[in-house]
């Protein structure tokens, strides 16, 4: 079941889902983006409270400890509002490229990170996304 955006155009005759822009507001029909998984945010003061929500949530995406999902999304988040791109994730991390890019992937998924709408060319002259912790 995915949450629909009423103000979205459908594409195919299908609702599209909300698009949620930095400021953490569907750029559509200007809904809060609803609480993510609360994992390990003790440091931020950003973070609202939404215990009953953020329980059940947490159950289904929490990025454990020591993980490399975990590993990706501090890495990302160390560097905000910089941003990192796949290349810098890989080097800082040492992880694969078939190893980093699923992990930004979940996260990106979960809100955890986006794409930041910047690119940053990387050691081989490409230009990279740059994807960037959601505060
Ligand atoms: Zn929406």
């Amino acid at each position: 079941m995915s949450d629909a955006c009423p103000a979205r155009p459908l594409k195919k005759n299908k609702p599209q889902p909300h698009m949620w822009t930095i400021g953490g507001r569907c750029g559509y029909c200007r809904m809060d983006r609803p609480p993510r998984p609360d994992p390990e945010r003790a440091e931020t003061t950003t973070g609202r409270e939404h215990p009953e929500t953020s329980h059940a949530a947490a159950a289904r995406v929490l990025p454990n400890t020591g993980t490399q999902r975990a590993k990706v999304l501090d890495f990302i988040r160390a560097r905000y509002p910089d941003g990192a791109t796949d290349d810098e994730m890989q080097e800082g991390l040492g992880l694969r490229h078939q190893s980093q890019t699923p992990r930004r992937n979940e996260l990106a998924r979960d809100g955890w990170i986006e794409d930041s709408g910047v690119k940053r060319s990387t050691g081989t002259g490409a230009d990279a996304i740059v994807w960037r912790f959601v505060p």
